[in-house]
């Protein structure tokens, strides 16, 4: 009899065990994609990801039917739809990979279908390791990242990734299916991501061509470089990652058999790696990840709001160059580089004292790779309220940081094109440029460019004070 098979944050055909299993099972095999609505605890996905999900299951879908299958796009609660979708087709089996973001709703899911006669099969394939496999000693979850890691690397390396399959068998008629379009995905007026696909090619064949660049140039200067937004030293697979277009052991095993001089940005890179399997492990432990502060030592914290001070942010307009090129580059491309991510964010939560959930909804909805384990994961990291978070009180001075790691301005003329023609010893601390410089540059502090709309020291010295009162 036939199968469904359920597509959720595993859009791939290559190393995708659900798939496999379902073929293995003998009978025609639907591929379905339900869109959940009212699904408040995994979170809606954010506008950035809706952009990406609509080229993602267009590519999926194109994928699948040159197998000789199709996708079944659906609308609904997802236990009302499988279990429809049961009944017109006669499928007694949903094939699914685990998502671990939506275990408990998962459960749920399953309870459901077994009192309609329907059994889920559940496989492994979205992280690294099961991550029921990676505990301490006393059989409990780690909360340290570094034991986590050695942990992993004792139980080896992750399975062999499976190709795709060379055929899929299909019904005679598949169920009918809504169309992508009237999903309306996309954004109309303002068109906010009319620049994105400058950027990311969505998809499959856009996650394997990131992935060949990186083992092509042998992950050249990775553990370096990827501390300076201004070089291109990553991977650019996060987004890919975050809608399971690429498995992580795919990515894993591609860098073996680089050669010895790559040794050590290979081990580096597989640690960032293994860093979201470490924040996956966090979500199961603490679901509520996003909304409450791992370490409730942080509840009591006196968080300041300030409107317009938010909305300065967020548009990349607060006087102060590498926080607005973060922003920016988001508004841009999806997508902010790391290091700016730590700068951009550690400047809401220390120097505008605004509290970290804002920002994790911010960068929620305006992400690309927005991750339901890394985005809270790392912004408590940020905040120091997390679970192996970097302490509060050290915090980023923005003008050092982009002197450090933006040290031409490269990154800031890129995304701030106003300031482009400023000398390098000003390019991120334009507030300090003597009249005739800034005139030079065609700058007007305050009119072209903001002035900074907080002085650092003064945020500093307020960010102290109010950590000080939580001891
Ligand atoms: P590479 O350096 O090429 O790393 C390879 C992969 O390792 C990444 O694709 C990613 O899957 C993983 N990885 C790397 N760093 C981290 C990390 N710190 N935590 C978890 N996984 C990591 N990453 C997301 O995928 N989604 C998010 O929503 C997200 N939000 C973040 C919010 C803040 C405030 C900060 C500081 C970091 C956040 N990150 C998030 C982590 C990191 O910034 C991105 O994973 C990284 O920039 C992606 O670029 P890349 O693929 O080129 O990374």
């Amino acid at each position: 009899s036939p199968v469904l098979l359920w597509f959720r944050k595993d859009l791939r055909l290559d190393d995708n065990a659900a798939l496999h299993a379902a073929i293995d099972a003998g009978g025609p095999v639907i591929p379905v994609y339900i869109r959940e609505p009212d699904m408040p605890d995994v979170g809606p996905l954010g506008g950035a990801q809706l952009w990406w999900l609509h080229h993602a299951l267009a590519g999926l879908k194109a994928d699948l039917k040159s197998l000789g299958g199709d996708l079944v796009l659906v609308t609904g609660k997802a236990e009302d739809v499988l279990v429809e979708l049961a009944e017109k087709t006669g499928a007694k089996t949903v094939f699914v990979n685990r998502a671990y973001e939506r275990t408990l709703i998962d459960r749920d899911i399953a309870i459901a279908l077994k009192e309609n006669g329907i059994a889920i099969r559940a496989f492994h394939g979205q992280l690294l390791h099961d991550p029921k496999s990676i505990r301490t000693g006393s059989g409990n979850p780690f909360k340290v990242f570094t034991p986590f890691w050695n942990a992993m690397q004792k139980l080896g390396e992750p399975a062999e990734p499976i190709d795709a399959p060379e055929s899929i068998p299909a019904p005679e008629h598949f169920p009918r299916s809504e169309s992508l379009d009237g999903w309306n995905l996309l954004p109309t007026k303002p068109n906010w991501a009319i620049d994105f696909a400058k950027t990311w090619t969505p998809g499959e064949a856009g996650a394997q061509e990131k992935l060949s660049d990186i083992i092509d140039r042998e992950l050249h200067d990775y553990k370096r470089g990827r501390d300076f937004p201004a070089t291109d030293a990553t991977s650019s697979l996060s987004p890919h990652l975050a809608f399971g277009e690429i498995s992580p052991a795919r990515i894993w095993h591609a860098t073996r058999g680089q050669p010895q001089k790559a040794a050590e940005d290979v081990g580096h890179f597989r640690r960032e790696l293994a860093w979201r399997d470490f924040c996956y492990s966090l979500l199961i432990e603490f679901p509520k990840l996003s909304e409450d502060n791992w370490d409730d030592k942080f509840d009591p914290f006196e968080w300041e709001f300030d409107e317009k001070e938010f909305l300065a942010w967020t548009k990349g307009m607060t006087g102060y160059p590498i926080v607005d090129a973060g922003m920016r580059q988001l508004w841009k491309s999806g997508f902010m580089h790391n290091r700016v991510r730590m700068i951009t964010a550690s400047f809401l939560i220390k120097d505008l004292m605004i509290d970290w959930r804002h920002g994790e909804k911010w960068f929620r909805d305006t992400l690309v790779d927005a991750d339901p384990a890394s985005n809270p994961a790392n912004w408590q990291w940020v905040a120091g309220s997390g679970a192996d978070a970097s302490p509060f009180f050290r915090i980023f001075n923005p003008l050092l940081q982009g002197e450090k790691f933006d040290p031409d301005g490269d990154y800031v003329r890129e995304y701030v094109p106003e300031l482009a023609r400023l000398e390098r010893k000003y390019i991120h601390r334009p507030f300090e440029a003597p009249a005739h410089v800034l005139e030079k540059a065609g700058i007007e502090l305050g009119k072209t460019y903001p002035k900074p709309i907080i002085d650092h020291g003064f945020a500093r010295d307020r960010a102290l004070a109010a950590y000080k009162k939580l001891r």
